[in-house]
């Protein structure tokens, strides 16, 4: 594995880490590549455009030939939305796994497209598994669609994606995947896992700044797609033809945000790709969780759930604890955490991506004593009910 610690620099003077899965802290370099405008039209911005599919599309690794990359301006949501939109046909039916506020996201989004589907909901946190998935596919014939969430950053749990493949593809049908918060750091090659296209955004595990998200699918899906979308920005057929022909995006690009983006791609080539990402992340992880359940504190998911992008600790039973309190206490200490979403015990959420390395994450457990210690919680254990609750998760 590289090493990536000279890399590593802190965020400028007075700038928290953000230790949140997206915007997350940047390199210099990468916020430096925005210190200059581009014109849209022009051949250099057109090049840049064209580097960065190819580069996206090499983080397929084998089995790539197949897909196409196609950026979308707007949040990750935007690009999760045309998706669906482009890939789910009119007399479709999509099967939604949820087991968080991003498949439910999904779901929603299929509400509004007024596109025929059913929702597998497992509640905070509980994985989808195989089997669930095959015989729901089994038992409903109309499902051609599976849709997935790589990892549920609602709760940081990483989702058995392998499995919900081959069973959705057993049966006949297609899988797409909102891999917002894992591409990049975790592998999905179509050699070893089938699906039909993936999302993700610029400012997740690439470690680029916020503005546009990219599809990227099979060309088969993609061409299948044209006259689909119900919307004319989203549609991903018409985004794709125009920036084949033209090598331009069809409407205002966000140009610095690609400019950084760029930047950002070369870095991630540079730390050994998705490999070597991964490799940082997950050592963010295991530094930080270790050094977090030694001050007491407990994870919502046993170690074989725990994606290397985000973690939920379940907040301290102490009432001598309040999270609010405890955010600004790590705050003034340099570190912006997360809150919680899961609707049954109080928790809060560690971000393991962005410039990061596992001697940032020791000074984030540092940080944690001293901000416990000021608030005179001598014991970070969370309450019974945390603990029953964790157990309905098998390992
Ligand atoms: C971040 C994220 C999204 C997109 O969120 P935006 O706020 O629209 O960028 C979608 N799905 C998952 C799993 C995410 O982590």
């Amino acid at each position: 594995m590289p090493d990536t610690s000279a890399r590593i620099a802190p965020p400028q003077l007075g700038e928290p880490y953000l230790l949140t899965p997206g915007p997350l802290t940047t390199s210099f370099a990468t916020k430096q590549a925005m210190l200059r405008d581009w014109g849209s039209w022009d051949d250099d911005f057109r090049a840049m455009t064209r580097d960065m599919r190819k580069r996206l599309l090499t983080l397929l690794g084998e089995g790539r030939e197949n897909f196409d990359c196609v950026p979308m301006q707007g949040s990750g949501t935007f690009a999760v939305e045309a998706m669906l939109a482009s890939f789910v046909p009119h007399d479709g039916k999509a099967l939604v796994l949820a087991n968080g506020a991003y498949g439910k996201r999904s779901a929603q989004t299929l509400e509004y497209l007024g596109r025929d589907h059913v929702v597998l909901d497992k509640g905070d946190y509980l994985p989808p598994r195989g089997e669930e998935v095959a015989r729901i596919l089994a038992d409903d014939p109309a499902i051609t669609h599976v849709v997935a969430i790589h990892c549920e950053t609602s709760s940081g749990i990483l989702n058995p994606v392998e499995e919900i493949s081959e069973a959705t593809y057993a049966a006949g049908r297609k899988l797409l995947i909102d891999s917002m918060s894992a591409f990049g750091a975790i592998e999905l090659k179509p050699s070893e896992i089938r699906y039909e296209a993936l999302v993700s955004s610029a400012n997740k595990c690439i470690e680029g700044v916020p503005g546009f998200g990219f599809v990227i699918a099979r060309k088969s899906e993609l061409e299948a797609a044209r006259g689909r979308s119900h919307s004319l920005s989203l549609d991903v057929h018409a985004q794709w033809a125009h920036m084949e022909k033209t090598g331009q995006w069809r409407f205002t690009p966000p140009t610095h945000v690609v400019a950084a983006f760029l930047e950002a791609l070369r870095a991630h080539e540079a730390e050994g790709g998705v490999a070597g990402r991964g490799a940082r992340y997950a050592r963010n992880r295991d530094v930080m969780v270790e050094g977090m359940r030694g001050l007491g504190f407990e994870t919502l998911l046993q170690d074989r759930w725990l994606s290397p992008i985000i973690v939920t600790f379940f907040c301290p039973a102490d009432e001598k604890f309040d999270f609010e309190r405890f955010y600004q206490l790590m705050k003034g200490r340099g570190f912006i955490i997360y809150p919680g979403k899961l609707t049954v015990v109080d928790s809060f959420r560690v971000g393991c991506i962005g410039q990061m390395d596992e001697h940032v994450m020791r000074q984030v457990v540092e940080a944690a004593a001293a901000s416990l210690e000021e608030m005179g919680v001598t014991d970070a254990t969370p309450p019974a009910i945390a603990l029953e609750e964790r157990a309905k998760l098998a390992a």
